[in-house]
């Protein structure tokens, strides 16, 4: 099967002819029709996260048709894979094995998983004609979405999605940093009736006029107060002085979230920005839980995704035009039909 291949970090993929993947036990094979590029590949190309599988086939939101089912050695694994079906729909995410017995999952917290694997990073993705997922971890996808518009849902939506849970009831809500996930975000807390404040680059009025236009009771720069004080900030922006600026604008009791992105350092800042139970915590991975939600939320809202489609060997142009910030929506490989 075709695939972009990553030999090295810090050096462009390679298209190659590498082995179809075999599905063990509760895997499904699945045949790659779209995968959505993340941030997080371009912090893996650019060798920015630690000790990534390689040689490494990148791509963690996957849509695909089951092909295969891995032999289902014994009746734990049937009921599991009976969740899909030879030909069925499937979305595969970030998170793609957990040990399912440490502390961590055993509250609820599998995102946490000492042991945890993750697509595209640890284990290969989809940036492939195939790839082979754990059944227990993949998702049956909305149908009022194409497979294009669903995938940049998978990471964008579910790490969105779980940020955005993490600020509670919380009335008035600001996003730094307009991008994907922010724009997917922002979509629910709006259905949800949330008043909305957007901050982005400091004299971005093109993003700003885009945030009011969706319904921000306020949009403008992220070296700017916004007209209240905020109830929770999510950063979805990989700047760590956005933390403090975020700390700054938020009432009593509020919360900043940074947004399950890599973060540059966060400078010092005076203790009464925290005093009066101000929070500041982060979003690491998706648990399967958060998917689910989400998936049942997204289609009533509806989020609206926007795509910029590729082929598969125009993978690092993709990503090239991504670190520049030279894209529209997000880059969605189109794969096979
Ligand atoms: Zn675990
Ligand atoms: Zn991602």
């Amino acid at each position: 099967m075709r695939a972009m291949v990553l030999d090295k970090p810090a050096h462009p993929l390679q298209l190659r002819d590498v082995s179809k993947p075999r599905p063990g036990r509760g895997q499904l094979l699945v045949r790659v029709s779209a995968c959505a590029v993340c941030r997080t590949d371009l912090h893996v190309v650019d060798d920015q996260l630690p000790n990534p599988k390689l040689p490494l086939i990148l791509g963690h939101e996957i849509v695909g048709r089951v092909e295969e089912i891995g032999k289902q050695a014994n009746s734990k694994f049937e009921i599991r894979n009976s969740k899909f079906q030879i030909g069925d729909r499937v979305g595969i995410p970030w998170l793609g094995w957990t040990d399912d017995n440490c502390a961590y999952c055993r509250s609820g917290r599998e995102n946490l998983c000492d042991r945890a694997r993750f697509t595209g990073y640890t284990i290969d993705g989809g940036y492939a004609e195939y790839t082979v997922a754990d059944a227990r971890y993949c998702f049956h996808l909305p149908d009022r979405y194409t497979d294009v518009e669903v995938a940049p849902l998978l990471c964008a939506g579910l790490i969105g999605y779980r940020s955005y849970r993490k600020t509670g009831d919380a009335w008035r809500l600001g996003i730094y940093g307009f991008g994907n996930a922010a724009h997917l975000i922002a979509q629910i807390a709006l259905y949800e009736g949330r008043d909305l404040f957007v901050f982005t680059r400091p004299g971005d009025v093109a993003t700003q006029n885009d945030a009011k236009k969706l319904g921000a009771v306020w949009a403008g720069g992220s070296d700017e107060m916004p007209s209240e004080k905020l109830d929770a900030a999510i950063i979805f922006a990989s700047v760590g002085p956005l933390v403090p600026a975020a700390l700054h604008a938020l009432a009593k009791g509020g919360i900043v979230v940074c947004g399950g992105i890599h973060m540059s350092d966060i400078p010092s800042f005076p203790y009464a920005d925290l005093w009066e139970e101000r929070i500041i915590t982060s979003v690491a991975n998706l648990t399967r839980r958060d998917g689910e939600e989400f998936f049942a939320l997204a289609p009533r809202v509806p989020v609206q995704t926007k795509m910029e489609t590729f082929a598969l060997e125009e993978a690092n142009t993709a990503l090239n035009r991504f670190r520049a910030g030279e894209l529209k929506g997000t880059a969605v490989l189109t794969i096979t039909g």
